[in-house]
């Protein structure tokens, strides 16, 4: 007998077909002797469409506040409408919204943090044999305000609530069956990976491949909760995400690309001391997210810096530059929004040697330009061209994953 956190995302409850066979996958858990407590998200795109209703009474945005009234109603949706399909099963259920289950979080709007579960209620329900749903995603304030944590969050709510009840296993369904070497819809020969580490997971996550929110990876990291990654639809196993993993044969263990990158370049600054402290000071002051940074050996007393940011930070950065005129001086800024960032993530590489120039060669041999490089002990990335982003997955992935 165990204590099982299920949690299905948006689109494993998108209609009432797959509502039953969320109900009767849980059912199957709880006629085994488990606890069962499952975390779901909201139907198919409600929330998007939830969003798109806000825009037309409020184009220019509605308070945050308002929004997380509107968005959290999506999870109310999802849980009485699960709730009620494992009692139509002839099963005990009961739905329980964020503050009914504990959840607390800190003030900020659309993008809050657990700070505190309490678990009491679950446990009451638990006790009574009920199979108890839970909505993922939402959480309530010291005001007694409904909050959210953010898009994809409810992943966020689950590993938070696995964590708080000590369970045995924490499973996150989705509509693919694992985490791939690259994204199998792209890449045919993509490999589903049996076990990945937090740490590797974290860098696939950010890259952008979208299986796991990464706030989740962090608090699964944090709080060392083991996660199962599987398909609702198919009856395999999935991929494990854990601290340690066995060694395999492979160092690289995915390729993943970021298309939301802008490249900003400002040529001509002056060479002296202080030039990148008063550059990078401004961009945090305005909260801009740099990633990569490049500068050029200097020259006739003058050198570049070139960093990238999400793309829609890019005009952002271009605000926090403008603002230093007279202070910073340079020939010209300009940005570029037709890049791709093209990552490979394994926690062997660091001790390998030959890793970065294997992925160069794939590059060259594919006719595809490098311009920006950068090295982590987990992950080599390198800017190209976005038109080639797919391709040059593609040749990486050839030359470091194919086992066919
Ligand atoms: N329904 C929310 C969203 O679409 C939360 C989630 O899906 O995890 O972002
Ligand atoms: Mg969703």
């Amino acid at each position: 007998m165990a204590l099982i956190v299920k949690k299905f995302g948006g689109s494993s409850v998108a209609n009432a077909e797959r509502v039953f066979n969320v109900a009767n996958r849980i059912i199957e858990d709880y006629k085994e002797g488990n606890d069962v407590i499952v975390v779901v998200s909201a139907q198919g795109d409600t929330t998007d469409d939830l969003i798109e209703k806000a825009l037309e009474i409020n184009p220019t945005g509605a308070s945050k506040r308002e929004m997380d009234m509107l968005l959290s109603a999506g999870e109310q949706i999802s849980i009485s409408l699960l709730a009620m399909a494992i009692e139509k099963l002839g099963f005990p259920a009961k739905s329980l919204l964020g503050w009914q289950a504990g959840f607390q979080t800190d003030s900020h709007h659309t993008i809050a943090r657990i700070k505190n579960i309490n678990t009491e209620r679950i446990k009451n329900e638990i006790a009574k044999r009920n199979i108890v749903i839970v909505a993922g995603f939402q959480g309530l304030n010291k005001y007694d305000d409904i909050t959210t944590l953010g898009r994809g969050g409810s992943d966020t709510s689950a590993v938070a609530l696995a964590a708080a009840l000590k369970a045995d296993l924490c499973q996150i369904y989705t509509d693919v069956d694992g985490v791939y070497s690259a994204d199998p819809r792209k890449v045919p020969n993509a490999r589903k990976m049996d076990e990945i580490s937090y740490d590797e997971m974290l860098e696939l996550a950010t890259l952008g491949a979208q299986v796991l929110n990464n706030r989740s990876v962090e608090m699964a990291k944090k709080y060392n909760v083991e996660l199962e990654v599987l398909s609702s639809l198919e009856k395999k196993p999935g991929t494990i995400v854990k601290e340690i993993v066995k060694m395999e044969k492979t160092l690289i263990k995915g390729v993943a690309k970021d298309n939301n990158v802008a490249r900003i370049s400002i040529v001509g600054l002056q060479d002296t001391p202080g030039i990148a402290f008063k550059l990078f000071n401004k961009l945090a002051q305005y909260k801009v997210n740099v990633d990569i940074i490049l500068q050029s050996v200097g020259r006739h007393g003058t050198k570049d810096i070139t960093f990238t940011v999400p793309k829609d930070q890019a005009l952002l950065a271009k605000e926090a530059i403008d603002s230093l005129e007279g202070s910073l001086n340079f020939q010209e800024v300009s940005i570029d929004e037709t890049i791709s960032k093209v990552s490979i993530v394994g926690a062997g590489m660091e001790s390998h040697p030959g890793v970065a120039s294997k992925m160069f060669e794939a590059l060259c041999d594919a006719g595809i330009n490098i311009q920006m490089i950068s090295t982590s002990e987990i992950k080599i990335s390198v800017l190209i061209d976005v038109k080639y982003a797919d391709k040059a997955v593609e040749a990486i992935h050839e030359a470091f994953l194919n086992y066919l």
